[in-house]
Order: structure tokens, then C-alpha cells, then sequence
């Protein structure tokens, strides 16, 4: 049986070949359709996986997961593929994935959006929020935009000497740096940060930073509570306007008989559950206590809270997190 890499992040090419050796292994667990193109024209994969043998796929309960709409979060992508890999390894020994593959379907899309992603892993790589395409403009604009100036395969933050700076360095090790406090006047030395990059057109005295030339960002593409780029920046011209959005949601319209749908992010260690523009008393009791009881399965084995959207994962108090 082929195995996946849980150490490192794989580019389009690499796990391309590794869906197809899954597949191939075990043909009657993992059947492999393509959903859609992405805006650069690479295939959006998903993965069907139920034990074909005893009954078809549409006639289970399914789980919908995809992941990597957010182009630097390598780690969802990397879950979605080890949990295909689990299913059918653990497949006829571990009861629980016997009993689901048996009974249930998963439907996996383990890299939504494939172009951002290639971008993040290149040679030399590039940060893009979600999609590759140029949102809402196709010329950069002026300031800071971050790139691998050396080469190295990373963009990095570099620390600038400044008397006026608001960053100091660790007094246990100067390698970590800690905000300076808002009354300190010390010797310093004292530092501002700045992103790796190139500034494009510097008038000699401010930096600021570029708007992102793939200004997108997906999550805020799907039809519901879509808002237009004045009220919710990078939502895209109309909703499913994009591709990668656009497979997605044909794809789930496509199989009534998805129960459940779980997006694999990175970064902030939680388990997010509706609504995110709503309070609790907007939900459906039942729904409520549903949520509640999977969110505590959730955070048993994780460790991670599960929590509502709108009452506890948001910056601002006065504005939500879409
Ligand atoms: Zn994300």
C-alpha cells in the first residue's frame, strides 16, 4: 500500500500520482472523478471513498471535506489526504472505519484550489490568500510586495533598527522578538519589522504595503450571505464566479445525499461551527444541540474548542468573520 508523506507538504504533480496509487490500490474503497478546472486549468479531484461492495455510494450518508481554499494552509490539504489514506488502510481491521466505509461515503476534494497552492510550494514561492487569478485589478499597485528576494524558497520578516521601533528583542534569547512596552524609553536597541520583498515605486520615506494582486478570497464566494468587493473584499464579481467555487458547490448540489460538510483550514487550532453572521437563537434547537454534541467528540480528540463562529472567532466584536 502506498503511503503518504505526513513530514513535508506535496506539490499538484506529487499528489496527483499519490490519488491515483490510492486508487489503484484499492479500487473497489476509492473511485476518482474530477469536479472541475481550476482558473490555471489543473483538475479539481475528488475522491469517492465507501466500500463499493456493499451498495453504491449515492445511496449512503455522505460527508463532504475539502480543503486548501485558503492557499497557505498546507496542513488541510495534508489531513484530507491522510484521511483517505486511513479510511482504506484501516479498512477490514479497525471495526469503526469498517463499519463507516461500509455504511457511509465520504466525499474528499483534498485540494480545492490547486493553482494557490502551487504558487505557495513553488521554487520561488508566492503568498496568494485563495485563488491565483488578479482580483479586482490585473495591475500591481504600488508598495511592498512581499517576495523570496535571495532565493531561499521562503519569504521571511526582516527586522529593521529603529530608535522608534515597537519590537525588542527576548532578554532569554534574542532570536524571538516581544512588543515593547507603550511607555518604554530603554538603550534599546529597538526594531520595526518588514516583510521580504520588493517596494515598487518608494518615494524615499513611506513604505506601505501593496494591495495583493490575487485579491480573491474564496471562502467568500459561495452563494450564501455573498456581498459584494465594496462590503466584503475579495468576494469575487458574483457568487460562484469562480471555478473552484463554482465545481464545489455543483458538486454538492449533485449528491442530495451529503449529511455533513467540514472545510479543512489551518492556523487557528478550532473546531468552527454556524452561524458566522448569527447568534445561537437563530439556529434550529436541534441543530443546536447536533452541533454541540459533535463539536465535544470534536474536541475529545483533538483537544481543540469547538465553538460558534459568531460568538467567539471574531476580531472585532462589531464586525464578522465571513
Ligand atoms: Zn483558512
Amino acid at each position: 500500500m502506498v503511503d503518504v508523506p505526513r513530514d513535508r507538504f506535496v506539490r499538484y504533480r506529487e499528489l496527483t500520482e499519490l490519488l491515483d496509487a490510492l486508487a489503484g490500490a484499492r479500487p473497489d474503497l476509492v473511485e476518482l472523478s474530477e469536479i472541475g478546472r481550476s482558473h490555471q486549468d489543473r483538475a479539481i479531484t475528488l475522491a469517492t471513498v465507501t466500500n463499493s461492495t456493499t451498495g453504491p455510494h449515492h445511496e449512503k450518508p455522505a460527508m463532504w471535506i475539502d480543503a486548501n481554499i485558503h492557499a497557505s494552509e498546507h496542513t488541510g490539504g495534508t489531513a484530507a489526504l491522510n484521511l483517505i489514506h486511513k479510511l482504506i488502510t484501516e479498512h477490514g481491521t479497525d471495526d469503526a472505519v469498517t463499519r463507516v466505509l461500509d455504511t457511509r461515503c465520504f466525499y474528499i476534494v483534498p485540494r480545492m484550489n490547486p493553482d494557490g497552492v502551487e504558487l505557495g510550494l513553488g521554487e520561488r514561492p508566492r503568498y496568494v490568500r485563495s485563488s491565483a487569478r488578479e482580483w479586482p485589478r490585473t495591475d500591481q499597485q504600488d508598495g511592498l510586495i512581499p517576495e523570496d528576494m535571495d532565493g531561499d524558497g521562503r519569504i521571511l520578516t526582516m527586522r529593521v533598527p529603529d530608535a522608534n521601533g515597537t519590537w525588542k528583542a527576548y532578554f532569554d534569547d534574542p532570536r524571538l522578538l516581544v512588543p515593547r512596552d507603550a511607555d518604554e524609553d530603554g538603550p534599546g536597541p529597538y526594531f520595526r519589522l518588514l516583510t521580504e520583498g520588493s517596494i515598487q515605486n518608494f518615494d524615499g520615506v513611506t513604505i506601505k504595503h501593496a494591495p495583493p494582486l490575487a485579491g480573491l478570497d474564496m471562502n467568500r464566494n459561495y452563494p450564501v450571505e455573498w456581498r459584494p468587493e465594496g462590503e466584503q473584499a475579495g468576494a469575487g464579481p458574483y457568487p460562484t464566479s469562480e471555478p473552484e467555487i463554482r465545481a464545489v458547490v455543483q458538486a454538492i448540489v449533485d449528491r442530495p445525499n451529503i449529511c455533513a460538510f467540514i472545510q479543512y483550514h489551518t492556523m487557528s487550532g478550532v473546531h468552527l461551527r454556524p452561524y458566522g453572521t448569527k447568534n445561537d437563537e437563530g439556529l434550529p434547537t436541534f441543530d443546536l444541540r447536533v452541533f454541540k454534541e459533535i463539536g465535544k467528540k470534536a474536541t475529545e480528540l483533538t483537544g481543540y474548542p469547538a465553538v460558534s463562529v459568531y460568538h467567539d472567532f471574531r476580531y472585532d466584536p462589531k464586525d464578522n468573520i465571513t
